[in-house]
């Protein structure tokens, strides 16, 4: 997983700092920057603290992914959780984070 922030859309807010869980993120400039990629293990956690779209990943290889980007939105208790593909094709799913520990 590779975790990119779009810093036009970054306002700076601080939810993914607070959310990471491994304090890899930083603010400077009142933009985000991740300091330590490396050491990111795909929890999700900053996309779907980002509230502004800022932040997406690309999903490799290893998982199937072959570049698809993903992105998290929320809605209420709703993730929409976003893959394109490199040939611009969409697929979206939808869950309530109220059964994420359901199964
Ligand atoms: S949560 Fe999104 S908008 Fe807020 S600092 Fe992080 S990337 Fe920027
Ligand atoms: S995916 Fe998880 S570990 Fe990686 S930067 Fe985001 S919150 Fe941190």
């Amino acid at each position: 997983m590779s975790i990119q922030i779009r810093k036009d859309l970054c306002t700076g807010c601080g939810a993914c700092v607070s959310a990471c869980p491994g304090s890899l993120f930083n603010l400077k400039d009142n933009k985000v920057v991740l300091r330590h990629p490396e050491d990111c293990w795909g929890c999700t956690a900053c996309l779907k603290a980002c509230a502004f779209g800022a932040i997406y990943t690309f999903l490799g290889a290893d998982i199937g992914g072959k570049g698809t980007e993903l992105s998290i939105s929320r809605e209420g208790t709703k993730l929409h959780w976003t893959f394109v593909k490199p040939n611009g094709g969409k697929h979206s799913i939808t869950v309530d984070a109220r059964n994420a520990n359901r199964y």
